[in-house]
């Protein structure tokens, strides 16, 4: 079986050759003056030291180039301590890790498909500072859709005797935008196995259309259906920062894993963790139910980078490599 390293190490090879027009730069001359346009009329992967220093040069690599709308890169940058990679005006943390600085960047469901630029500053161990210019095409997703019915209001319905719940969703953007230490570690896992009677009921992406209208928004994020009181698992390490019933995902778990990297567990009949608690990879966070706003059982999961939802499917089959 093929390693993370090994992928990240067959990935680097013809990315770390330094252009001849570049070797001046490659040699570590300093050149805090350069202009921004011409950085960006280089037409390869550019490395401009802000500041020399001596020691060994930080080293950037993706784990691809390639991602879809709604996908995401790992990076790994060596010899650095600290950093961030920036893409599309929004800037996802790197965190420490085994040979430097690790992290994700994600794309977002309406970020344009075509050629972009990501930009990875880092300061080495020494104080110095760098940057780097990586180049990336974003994929066009083909979103699947769902014509959805909706039966009209019945004007003989009486009044609930409960005050409704308020919608969760400002708080969970704000959640989503915190970042704390880093906890997760490779891999992410899915929270329900799939197979006989757990299956995808519904893609991250997908476009909905009501009573025959347009199809509108995307679905933030992917649909398990699974027998009532199914475990539902955390895809990896973290603490549960919300566990409560809300509007919209009813019973929901939010497990905060550092980094920036968040994920939810909505529609629970059950929630088994409070706030506050630290769980790993593969604790139980809850059981499958239809609570909230739901046509049947079934797991809600989100995944989010740095305030932006991905496809958690994504990270679970290789094809992002990692
Ligand atoms: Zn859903």
């Amino acid at each position: 079986m093929t390693t993370r390293r090994q992928v990240l190490a067959a990935l680097g090879v013809g990315l770390a050759l330094p252009l001849p027009a570049m070797a001046r730069l490659a040699r570590g001359e300093r050149t805090p003056g350069i202009a921004a346009e011409r950085q960006s009329a280089l037409p390869h992967r550019v490395v401009l030291p802000l500041v020399g220093t001596d020691g060994p040069r930080p080293e950037v690599r993706l784990s691809f180039r390639t991602p879809y709308q709604g996908g995401a890169i790992y990076l790994e940058v060596r010899h650095a301590v600290s950093g961030s990679a920036r893409i599309f005006g929004r800037t996802s943390p790197l965190s420490p890790g085994p040979g430097g600085l690790e992290g994700f960047v994600g794309i977002g469901v309406l970020d344009p498909p075509g050629p972009a630029s990501m930009e990875v500053i880092v300061t080495d161990a020494a104080g110095g500072s760098f940057r780097f210019v990586e180049p990336i095409t974003v994929r066009a997703t083909q979103w699947t859709s769902d014509d959805i019915w909706l039966p009209p209001p019945d004007p003989n319905t009486p009044p609930p005797e409960e005050p409704p719940l308020e919608p969760e969703q400002p708080r969970l953007d704000a959640l989503y935008a915190t970042v704390t230490p880093r906890q997760w570690t490779l891999p992410f896992i899915i929270p329900i196995e799939l197979g006989g009677e757990v299956w995808v009921s519904g893609y991250f992406g997908e476009q909905r259309s009501f009573n025959g209208g347009p199809r509108v928004g995307h679905h933030g994020g992917t649909d398990i259906a699974a027998p009532p009181g199914t475990p539902a698992r955390t895809t990896n390490h973290g603490t549960v920062v919300m566990s409560e019933l809300t509007l919209v995902r009813g019973n929901l778990v939010v497990v905060d894993h550092g980094g920036g990297i968040l994920s939810c567990y909505g529609h629970l009949s059950e929630r088994t963790v409070a706030v506050g608690q630290t769980v790993r990879r593969g604790d139980v966070v809850g059981r499958v139910g239809s609570t909230g706003l739901s046509s049947g059982p079934h797991l809600h999961w989100e995944l989010s980078v740095a305030g932006v939802l991905v496809d958690g499917l994504r990270w679970l089959d290789g094809t992002q490599g990692f």
